[in-house]
């Protein structure tokens, strides 16, 4: 009888998941073409951040020369003299396209995508950083309870993978306001301090993952909570940076 209600139940999961897929067959998240949740073909159009061309200390993706982020203005406007993290890296320039990636997987719940994110992210990570653990910026509550998982956390988990180091939660969910309703400003305050390192052993030298690199507010924030709690050194990595 067991083996019947066992069969009975693994042909209506495969019935399920062949509906699903007829019903909400998978799509590429820019062109809509079937079969792959970002095609080859709109994976390369993406502009990549070229490595050459890029600030060496955040990231930024034409600053290599002059930086428009690593200067006393626009630090000043981060309420800052200096960056806290040792460097920092992305993978696509934030345009319409990765924006629309990053909404998909975050706001339209194909976490399948964080795995193709995460690989795009893990080969911008320089050889010379040096790393034992990778982690991530936890969502707000509120953002959490929306979605229903915490897409850094998935995308953090992907990245380690690709790197083979191990993926560590160090930040306690924050209790803020939903950022998305927030102006620049209004972000860095409702962010600032509101990150508490969790109580277990914190690594000594850390890559912080996240998902976008908009005013460098959040990682800031983050990677002063994680330095505050013992960790020495900390290598910020994002899929797009604005
Ligand atoms: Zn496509
Ligand atoms: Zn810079």
């Amino acid at each position: 009888m067991d083996d019947f209600h066992g069969t009975v139940r693994q042909a209506l999961r495969f019935a399920a998941e062949v509906a699903a897929e007829t019903l909400w067959p998978t799509r590429c998240a820019l062109c809509d073409a079937l079969g792959e949740v970002l095609c080859e073909r709109c994976a390369a159009s993406i502009p990549h951040v070229d490595w050459w061309r890029a600030c060496r200390r955040c990231g930024s993706p034409f600053g290599y020369v002059q930086c428009d982020m690593c200067n006393p203005v626009a630090l000043g406007r981060l309420g800052r003299k200096s960056l806290p993290f040792a460097a920092c890296a992305s993978a696509v320039v934030f345009g319409e396209d990765a924006g629309r990636v990053v909404r998909v997987f975050k706001d339209q719940g194909e976490q399948r995508l964080s795995a193709v994110m995460a690989s795009a992210m893990a080969r911008m990570v320089p050889p010379d950083w040096r790393f034992d653990a990778v982690t991530y910026v936890p969502s707000t509550l509120a953002a959490y309870r929306r979605r229903g998982y915490d897409h850094a956390s998935l995308i953090a988990h992907d990245v380690a993978a690709e790197l083979g180091v191990s993926c560590v939660d160090t930040l306690a969910r924050p209790k803020t306001r939903d950022q998305r309703t927030l102006s620049g400003t209004q972000r860095i305050a409702n962010l600032d301090g509101r990150f508490e390192a969790l109580e277990d052993e914190m690594p000594l030298r850390i890559l912080l993952v996240d998902d976008v690199f908009t005013t460098g507010s959040t990682l800031c924030a983050a990677t002063d909570a994680l330095l505050a709690a013992g960790c020495e050194t900390v290598y910020g990595l994002t899929y797009a940076r604005v």
